[in-house]
């Protein structure tokens, strides 16, 4: 897990990528475990944060941290793309737990879409399975 901002800065520089403002910015906002944002939110807190933020540059940068692995994008659905930290799990398919109480978003690496469990002759070419539930912490019975 990505814990301050000396963290952030080693993972840019790890991949290449100049520390820039908006880069460490976006991935403060998406440090927390369970974090999952939308373009949409991203911009909305950027904004709060550091006033005017030029959207074209929000996309630039996620882009670029996406294609660089450093965050992975997400399908909740046919309209919701969200961002989260890829942390640990980088280089596997796997699969996420959507809580739909309280958004979070938990990488579930136990489910491992594992290319070898296609038909002979198939490719895997990108994946995306979400399960939706709700969490542990919002499954606590009430007055917890
Ligand atoms: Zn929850
Ligand atoms: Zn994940």
């Amino acid at each position: 897990m990505v814990a301050n901002i000396n963290d952030i800065n080693f993972l840019l520089k790890q991949k290449g990528l100049n520390v820039t403002g908006i880069r460490r910015k976006v991935l403060e906002l998406l440090r927390s475990p369970g974090i999952a944002l939308t373009q949409k939110e991203i911009e909305e807190q950027l904004e709060q944060d550091m006033g005017q933020v030029d959207r074209v540059t929000v996309y630039r940068t996620i882009r670029t941290l996406v294609e660089k692995k450093i965050i992975h994008q997400i399908a909740i659905d046919s309209q919701t793309v969200k961002y989260k930290l890829a942390g640990k799990h980088i280089n596997s398919a796997h699969a996420h737990f959507h809580c739909s109480h309280c958004n979070k978003l938990i990488c579930m690496p136990q489910v491992d879409i594992k290319k070898d469990t296609l038909p002979g002759g198939f490719v895997m070419e990108s994946s995306s399975l979400i399960i939706e539930g709700i969490c542990a912490h919002c499954n606590l019975p009430a007055g917890k």
